[in-house]
């Protein structure tokens, strides 16, 4: 297709404010799908997503419009994911376009999520174009989110359609201002081939398939291409588009989107943002921005039953397939036995791969705490580690400093549940860096260390502001923390499944809740049970489970046997989910229970 003709673009919205439902109705205006075929939300094809109501990996569909000047146009829209834990997705998502369509709901107005994506669409020199959504609810309030559009972002909103992707209300509008005002792509055919490596997914019938922007060149079947920064090379196999459904194209020349397949078998040899070339004429240099993501947070993952712990692995290894940016190793631990080491962008992104295993691979599995990355400065120039696990915590008299990840976190709430959010801020260690008021809402910023976002942070955010608060975040790098490993002994033996890194500070509290609610999960033994959460040597908390007085049997006074017997089997069941651990049998509740209240 002529440059002229085509126009790239991508839809950016705070979660659910209908990005996924415009991005299907616009599929189906320009007819991409029968009405049978739409009865499912396209864009978002797993489960979990449909389900949670977000988009995890970024789609693109190219459309065939023909506009009301009568010229057809290839139209790529580019489904984005909605959350900050794939904020490097979202951003070689926008790099790939010249435009963006700006969904606000119509009744909820501008959100901390509109403005992180709206400002990295600002950052791609996006021509941005305002659609006010859901404009049927009762509550919409479309001149009201104009005003917002204007005041907070300060884009000019008089032109913004106002629609309902839902009952299908101002599909055309859009589709036209796509047409007549987002740029046409630039590039030289001609040139050696540069395009950017969007993204990548495994098939199971084409294997891995990469989603590109061509720049500059063209890219065909029984090319040789090249990884710029992976490094490795690859004979291309077959080049299409989606209209959702595939469709194989001769080629991909400048200005365009589409996919490539090239008989890659690992997806780990695929990067985001990463420039293929050909390997016979190459480009001189890769194009700018790449970034290699590495996980911030991370945990164990163990199988219940230690049996499944094949299972387990050969279940990673699938989801792994997909999703490169989630990293595991073998981990063994005297409480949990073997599991896997995992490790993720974000929050989010974890209880995502948790549940998938869970519900897709029926797994059951504890979770250990999670965890951020430490840098950790050893003493005597015996240089720096990275500490992925408190388990590995060298011994305090061999650490010269400990530093932490700290973030930037923006929320955005309505004035009157600030007190309460600005209290969760400072009691996690949070130092305010602005505050500002845009029509009775706050936006309020905060410096957080990553370490007390990532056990409940946003889960309180919600329930403290009932909902309303919305939050987004990058990092900002490591510094200094007094932080300290609180070990938690049972029966005077350390259990490292339960062992944290925490703030001096805050180690007392943490470590009395963790006996408290220990000694009411662990069940009562022969003998008595001290329970003590230790930092170094010195205890700063203590339980103690006072021993059992008699036999579970004892009650039944010989009189009914068979009753006598289903107690000692219920007895036997429980045993067998319980984690000997010295002498003492800890069920695997408690630790689920005990992790999860962090
Ligand atoms: P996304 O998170 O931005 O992709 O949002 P979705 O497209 O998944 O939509 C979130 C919810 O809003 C879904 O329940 C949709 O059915 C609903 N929704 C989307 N657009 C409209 C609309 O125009 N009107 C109404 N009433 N509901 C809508
Ligand atoms: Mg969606």
């Amino acid at each position: 297709t002529d440059l002229k003709h085509i126009r790239n673009f991508s839809i950016i919205a705070h979660i659910d404010h209908g990005k996924s439902t415009l991005a299907d109705r616009l599929i189906q205006w320009t007819g991409g799908l029968s009405e049978r075929e739409m009865s499912a939300q396209v864009l978002d094809n797993m489960d979990i997503e449909k389900e949670r109501g977000i988009t995890i990996k970024a789609q693109t569909v190219r459309l065939n419009y023909t506009a009301k000047d009568g010229q057809l146009y290839e139209l790529n829209l580019m489904d984005t994911p909605g959350h900050v834990d794939f904020a490097y997705e979202v951003s070689r998502s926008l790099a790939a376009c010249e435009g963006a369509l700006l969904v606000v709901d119509a009744a909820q107005g501008v959100e901390a999520q509109t403005l992180a994506n709206v400002y990295q669409s600002i950052e791609h020199d996006h021509e941005i174009l305002p659609v006010i959504n859901k404009i049927d609810l009762p509550a919409a309030e479309p001149e009201k989110v104009k005003k917002e559009i204007e005041d907070i972002i300060g884009l000019d909103a008089s032109e913004a359609v106002l629609a309902s992707a839902k009952s299908g209300i101002g599909i055309e509008e859009i589709l036209e201002q796509i047409v007549q005002k987002i740029p046409a792509p630039k590039g030289d055919r001609d040139a050696p081939l540069e395009a950017m490596l969007v993204d990548s997914w495994y098939d199971p019938y084409l294997g891995v398939v990469i989603l590109v922007r061509v720049v500059n060149g063209v890219i065909k079947k029984g090319q040789n291409i090249k990884f710029m920064a992976g490094g490795t090379e690859h004979l291309v196999d077959r080049v299409g588009c989606m209209r959702p459904k595939i469709e194989n194209l001769p080629e991909l020349a400048a200005g365009e989107i589409g996919f490539i397949t090239a008989q890659i078998k690992d997806i780990s040899q695929t990067r985001v943002g990463d420039t293929i070339t050909t390997v016979k004429n190459p480009a001189p240099a890769p194009l700018p921005g790449f970034k290699e993501v590495q996980p911030v947070v991370f945990c164990g993952l163990f199988p219940v039953d230690a049996n499944d712990f094949d299972k387990l692995r050969d279940s990673i290894s699938k989801l792994r397939l997909n999703d490169a940016s989630f990293s595991f190793e073998m981990e063994s631990s005297a409480a949990l036995g073997f599991g896997f080491r995992c490790g993720f962008l974000g929050l989010l992104h974890l209880e995502i791969i948790q549940e998938r295993l869970t519900r897709e691979y029926d797994l059951d599995l504890i979770t250990t705490a999670p965890s951020v990355v430490y840098k950790i400065k050893l003493t005597h120039g015996n240089g720096e580690i990275e500490l992925h696990n408190p388990a590995d915590m060298p011994d305090p008299t061999k650490i010269d400093e400990i530093q932490e990840p700290w973030i930037e976190a923006v929320i955005y709430c309505p004035d009157e549940y600030l007190g309460s959010i600005l209290k969760l801020c400072q009691d996690r260690r949070g130092l305010q860096k602005n505050l500002t008021y845009v029509g009775g809402r706050a936006q309020v910023t905060y410096e957080l260390p990553l370490n007390e976002v990532v056990f409940d942070f946003y889960d309180r955010l919600k329930s403290i502001s009932r909902g309303y608060a919305s939050f987004d975040y990058h990092q900002i790098g490591y510094r200094e923390g007094d932080l300290v490993k609180m070990s938690i002994m049972v029966n005077a033996e350390p259990v490292d499944a339960l062992s944290m890194i925490v703030h001096r500070g805050s180690a007392e509290s943490r470590g009395r809740g963790m006996c408290e609610r220990l000694k009411d999960l662990i069940p009562r033994h022969l003998f008595k049970i001290p329970i003590q959460a230790a930092i170094g040597g010195k205890v700063i908390a203590r339980e103690t489970i006072a021993a059992m007085r008699k036999d579970v049997t004892a009650k039944c006074y010989g009189g009914d046997i068979s009753r006598k017997k289903k107690l000692l089997e219920k007895q036997k069941e429980g045993k067998k989910r319980m984690r000997e651990y010295g002498s003492v049998s800890i069920p695997q509740e408690a630790f689920i229970a005990a992790l999860r209240m962090g």
